[in-house]
């Protein structure tokens, strides 16, 4: 089957200013070398802890950034090679939803201007068109047709990053990056929204790059997943073989982590040590090395490859060869 979207040799690297007269330049090497696909229909989940790279690795292919390096192959096009007037058509097919809806949503629009914008901006119906469509979103969404004269600070958390969603699918797109949609809300939201999220993706055939840093959210509405350390994938495969056949000592500590309903369950958490490591100096060999447990002989001194372990489930790590 041909991949809705394929990521191949990805680089996003921002040059840093230092020194007393800021002249020496450093490299924050956010996002490197990255390769994924996403399927037509399917939810990809990118889980890594704060800083790893999973947001401007979203932003690159929703290419609100671009790219230093490699190429985003959609649909016959390189997108990470297009510029702005190029990209206009297949801004429709790709949308993000972020973590907080207020940083995209007008403060000074109403619903209506903010659910409307997308479609002026594509040509897409006339102005009573776009009315009854406005209502069609938020009807869709769960939100009142009042809403439509109200201001996003009127809003609840919940219900705004609901505006953020029906925007996000005004245009219906085939792909959504959801940047931690869930991650500034209360639990009880956080399910509907998920809920919300699968609705559309079964009505509409969506696609999602579901960004978190958290493994419980992500295995809840993931078909697979990506694991980020440092600007590279470490581990990728099912949900299910993720959560049980954990294979890179990273994953593992992040599963380790998740906590077991069960109190008379016990679990053995894997603490690992140190934080993550800056990306303008990321460590020789292994990037995870200075804190992995399992760290051996050639760690430091050789990168490992992300290899195909077996069918559908990729591993960056020396001991798959070392097994
Ligand atoms: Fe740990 Fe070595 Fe594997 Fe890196 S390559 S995750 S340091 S065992």
């Amino acid at each position: 089957m041909t991949p809705l979207l394929e990521v191949s040799g990805l680089s996003m690297h921002f040059p840093v200013k230092s020194g007393l007269l800021r002249r020496s330049q450093l490299v924050n090497r956010a996002v490197n070398n990255v390769d994924l696909t996403i399927m037509q229909g399917e939810t990809l989940g990118l889980v890594g802890e704060s800083g790893c790279g999973k947001s401007t690795l979203g932003r690159c292919i929703a290419r609100l950034y671009k790219p230093t390096a490699g190429k985003i192959h959609y649909q016959g096009a390189d997108l990470a090679s297009l510029g702005q007037k190029a990209l206009l058509p297949y801004r429709r097919d790709i949308q993000m939803i972020f973590q907080d809806p207020m940083e995209s949503l007008n403060a000074r629009h109403t619903v209506q201007e903010i659910l409307e914008e997308p479609l002026v901006i594509h040509g897409i119906g006339s102005a009573s068109d776009r009315r009854k469509e406005v209502n069609r979103l938020l009807d869709l969404v769960g939100l009142p047709k009042r809403s439509a004269t109200r201001f996003p600070f009127e809003f609840s958390g919940g219900q705004r990053q609901r505006i953020g969603i029906a925007r996000a699918i005004a245009l219906r797109p085939k792909l959504i990056i959801c940047d931690e949609p869930v991650s500034a809300l209360d639990v009880s939201i956080q399910s509907q929204i998920l809920n919300l999220l699968l609705d559309l993706q079964s009505e509409f055939g969506l696609a999602y790059l579901f960004i978190a840093h958290d493994l419980a959210v992500v295995k809840h509405i993931s078909d697979r997943i990506a694991i980020m350390y440092l600007g590279q994938i470490v581990e990728t495969a099912s949900g299910d073989a993720v959560y049980q056949d954990p294979r890179h000592p990273y994953t593992q500590s992040l599963i380790s982590a998740i906590p077991v309903p069960d109190p008379t369950m016990k679990k053995e958490r894997i603490i690992l040590s140190g934080d993550v490591p800056s990306p303008i100096a990321p460590p020789s060999g292994c990037h995870f090395h200075p804190r992995c447990p399992a760290c051996f002989e050639p760690c430091a001194e050789t990168a490992p490859e992300l290899k195909e372990t077996d069918a559908a489930h990729s591993v960056r790590c020396h001991l798959e060869s070392k097994a």
